[in-house]
């Protein structure tokens, strides 16, 4: 069967890659995807720096540079010597060992720099293997801890719309009710209280009726909530939107005042995207509980953290069973903490501040021209993240072929062709990822 979509040259049918081709689209799963496929999915032989080789040319081209960090995560960018050497020698000492009665250096250190460098007063870590996990950890943590209180009734969660916290269960609950990826199974999920969307745009001034939006609801459910979970400042995988920091203090207070914990989903926002190390560090609040994923290994593999307040964990050891039930098979796996550990050292041992700035210069530059092509909707920019929204659900096999021919990878999604470069990008690869959101929203 000859390809509906292709976006590779002509490939020989015999060739290696094109059997790879096949076998992918009808054995494997690809994200959000159905099966069998039905577009063929890049093949990637290989990463360095900020580009992605191809094991065959699509549209002319060899290598991509990428311009999603894969996923936010690869933050400086592929092969990097110093991420390598970190996980070569903790493969010569040991790949894994499990969590329960050993622990092991990598880990330790890991947890001690976190506490280090995340909001003061997050003082415990819990290691899990995805984001998604992390976030069903952090909503297990604020509902025992209200039950070891005695406050059985306050089992529910507070989000505001348009967010994403994952695709697992309790995380899909506080996923955007509406139009989002999880909307099939409203009515099977934990009913949880959703205020409006935050009112839009980082510098836009606090709005005094949305604050008191958000207390009515906290007051109205503060017997029957555990926590309020929101992403702080962007809400990344619910449509790139961004709000003032101020929404976060407001909250603090009123979780404060009301009696409810306060998690913060820094999955997306933390190691710096956002221009700050945290999103929170914009608003200079600590939550109760902070999720961090995504960006920890620097994009080497799969690792997420539950931070906590000693309130938080204090409560929870002093309950009925006073234990946190959880622990992951691969649960503070060496390897991932040592690249972590090494990502981090990486990260503060240069002016990542610096580098996040210019590239949100150069994207407010390069993307500005986006705003006069039809289709057009919006076009926003924050730290080392843009995105061009359009009027119209974005043609994703069309808008990815566009910015493909253009060199570049991009992933649209709903109506956002968006962008999060590693933070190694330079000018010329950034202005060629600019010109290729450009083509892209031309074109999709
Ligand atoms: C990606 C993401 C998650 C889920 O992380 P996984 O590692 O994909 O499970 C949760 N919250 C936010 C804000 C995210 O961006």
């Amino acid at each position: 069967m000859r390809d509906p979509f292709p976006l590779h040259d002509p490939l020989d049918r015999m060739s290696g890659t094109a059997q790879l081709i096949d076998l992918d689209r009808q054995h494997v799963w690809h994200p959000y995807g159905p099966m069998p496929g039905r577009q063929e999915n890049l093949v990637v032989s290989s990463a360095s720096g900020v580009r992605l080789r191809l094991a065959a040319p699509a549209q002319g081209q060899e290598e991509l540079v990428d311009g999603m960090s894969s996923w936010w995560s690869a933050i400086h960018g592929y092969n990097h010597p110093v991420l390598n050497e970190a996980a070569t020698a903790q493969l010569g000492r040991m790949s894994h060992v499990m969590f329960g009665g050993l622990t092991h250096e990598p880990a330790v250190r890991l947890a001690e720099k976190l506490v280090e460098i995340t909001p003061a007063g997050l003082e415990h870590v819990f290691l899990a293997d995805s984001g998604s996990v992390s976030v069903e950890v952090a909503v297990k943590m604020c509902l025992q801890y209200w039950r070891s209180l005695g406050r059985t009734g306050k089992t529910r969660l507070l989000t505001w719309r348009g967010g994403y916290h994952g695709d697992t269960w309790q995380p899909m609950a506080v996923c955007d009710p509406d139009g989002g990826m999880h909307e099939l199974w409203q009515g099977h999920l934990p009913r949880q209280v959703f205020a409006d969307a935050p009112p839009g745009g980082f510098e836009t001034p606090v709005d005094p009726a949305y604050a008191d939006h958000l207390r009515t609801l906290i007051a109205a459910h503060a017997d029957e909530l555990a926590a309020v979970i929101v992403e702080p400042v962007v809400q990344g995988a619910g449509g790139m939107r961004f709000h003032n920091p101020g929404y976060l203090r407001v909250l603090r207070e009123l979780c404060d005042e009301y009696g409810v914990l306060l998690i913060l989903d820094e999955i997306a926002t933390g190691f710096g995207r956002t221009g700050a190390l945290f999103a929170a560090d914009h608003a200079g609040i600590t939550p109760d509980v902070m999720c961090l994923g995504k960006s920890l290994t620097g994009g080497y593999l799969t690792l997420a953290a539950t931070l906590c307040t000693r309130r938080v964990a204090d409560g929870i050891s002093r309950g009925e069973v006073p234990v946190l039930a959880h622990g992951p098979t691969f649960m503070g796996n060496p390897l991932a903490t040592a690249v972590a550990l090494a990502s981090i050292d990486l990260l503060l041992g240069q002016d990542w501040a610096g580098e996040v700035k210019r590239i949100e210069a150069g994207l407010r530059e390069g993307l500005e021209g986006a705003r006069a092509l039809p289709g057009v909707r919006d076009v926003r920019v924050l730290g080392a993240l843009g995105a061009v929204q359009l009027d119209h659900p974005v043609d994703v096999w069309a808008a990815t072929r566009a910015a493909v021919r253009e060199g570049v990878w991009v992933r649209p999604f709903r109506d956002l062709i968006y962008v999060m470069p590693p933070y190694v990008t330079g000018d010329a690869d950034l202005a060629r990822i600019c010109r290729a959101v450009l083509a892209a929203a031309r074109e999709g």
